[in-house]
């Protein structure tokens, strides 16, 4: 069985980002505009020895109505799908009581959650870091998505029970 990997966190932390570099892919949607990406998308990953399955979605706000409903449901389905999930944060924006609303629901799933600090690019790290302890996910695993920077280690690091 191909493991599958679900992509959350709240709107323009680099779900889609990531996702790209995953899959090597241009298909999923990477804007500037927070929640483009309005229902789960699927790609074939492949990164070194490991092939898995990775779900991307559009994000969950804690302020859900309408189409952002829609996406969080969608976020939701994803979790419910994946036999592992990177919870994404946003380095540069320092912690959100939409990560806090997420990080309570993802405690409760029975799912891995590996907690991945994007946009570390170019910032001090152990300040981009700092803010994230206090969600209580254990290890935090820096990242900049849109240069490939730590995603190799991390998906060493995820994959390890597959
Ligand atoms: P999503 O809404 O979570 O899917 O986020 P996107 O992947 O669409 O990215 C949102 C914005 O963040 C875009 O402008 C990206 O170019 C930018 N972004 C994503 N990853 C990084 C990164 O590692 N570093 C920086 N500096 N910007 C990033
Ligand atoms: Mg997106």
């Amino acid at each position: 069985m191909i493991p599958v990997i679900a992509l959350v966190g709240r709107p323009n932390v680099g779900k889609s980002t990531l996702f790209n570099q995953l899959t090597r892919s241009r298909d999923a949607l990477v804007a500037d505009y927070a929640g483009l990406t309005r229902d789960r998308k699927y790609g074939d990953g492949k990164l070194g020895e490991h092939e898995f399955i990775v779900i991307d979605t559009g994000g969950i706000s804690g302020d859900e109505q309408g189409i952002d409903e829609k996406m969080a449901r969608q976020s939701l389905l994803a979790i419910e799908e994946a036999d592992t999930v990177l919870f994404i944060v946003d380095g540069r924006h320092g912690l959100n009581p939409a990560d806090e609303m997420i990080a309570n629901h993802l405690r409760r799933s029975s799912k891995p959650v590996t907690l991945v600090v994007n946009k570390t690019d170019g910032i001090n790290e152990d300040i981009a870091l700092a803010d994230f302890y206090s969600l209580g996910m254990g290890e935090l695993h820096p990242i900049a998505a849109s240069h490939g920077k730590g995603v190799h280690v991390l998906i060493d690091k995820v994959m390890l029970p597959y």
